[in-house]
């Protein structure tokens, strides 16, 4: 959990006081659109740019990364679930080799994390393994039309499983948002 605050204080979306521990400024249900719609046009580009050129090395990182999601899903470790997810989009972002792209998506992705934790019905990770291997496979097949497809219907998903309704709070402590 120490390690969860601490990258994001460094996103700059957390403050960690002496006194009061770590709070955080809450995302609107505005803000958790815009994160949403900048994610999709940023990621589909991405993955459409990663399904024309990749390297064989590229390809298996993807390969092993899938595996590792798997292994998480099978062993019902969701703290790592979630972190495998969020490293899936910064890893395609990587392979893109567009660094203002990479730049823009890590803060989107810590950003997400937040909204997803704050926000979410369920207790399940936003992310389904099977969606992002089948994202993998598209780009595996160099079928960047499918690949681009895909990631947008997988971060709609994602959008959709939140409940974006409620008037936004001023603030809330982290810790009571994640249960610890
Ligand atoms: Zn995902």
């Amino acid at each position: 959990m120490r390690k969860v605050f601490s990258r994001l204080a460094y996103e700059g979306l957390v403050r960690i006081e002496p006194n009061r521990g770590a709070s955080v400024a809450r995302p609107s249900v505005e803000e958790a659109r815009e994160t949403f719609a900048a994610r999709r046009a940023i990621e589909v580009t991405i993955v459409r740019k990663v399904a024309e050129k990749f390297s064989a090395k590229q390809k298996a990182l993807l390969a092993r990364h899938i595996a590792k999601e798997t292994a998480a899903e099978v062993s019902r470790d969701p703290p790592a679930m979630v972190r495998l997810s969020g490293e899936f989009h910064r890893l395609v972002a990587e392979m893109s080799g567009h660094s203002i792209y990479l730049g823009f998506l890590k803060e989107l992705i810590a950003r997400s994390s937040l909204i997803i934790l704050l926000y979410r019905r369920h207790d399940t990770p936003a992310c389904g393994t099977d969606h992002h291997a089948g994202i993998v496979t598209a780009i595996r097949k160099r079928d960047k039309a499918r690949a681009g497809a895909l990631m947008l219907s997988h971060l709609n998903e994602i959008e959709a499983e939140l409940f974006l309704k409620d008037p936004a709070a001023d603030e809330l402590r982290l810790a009571d948002v994640l249960g610890a």
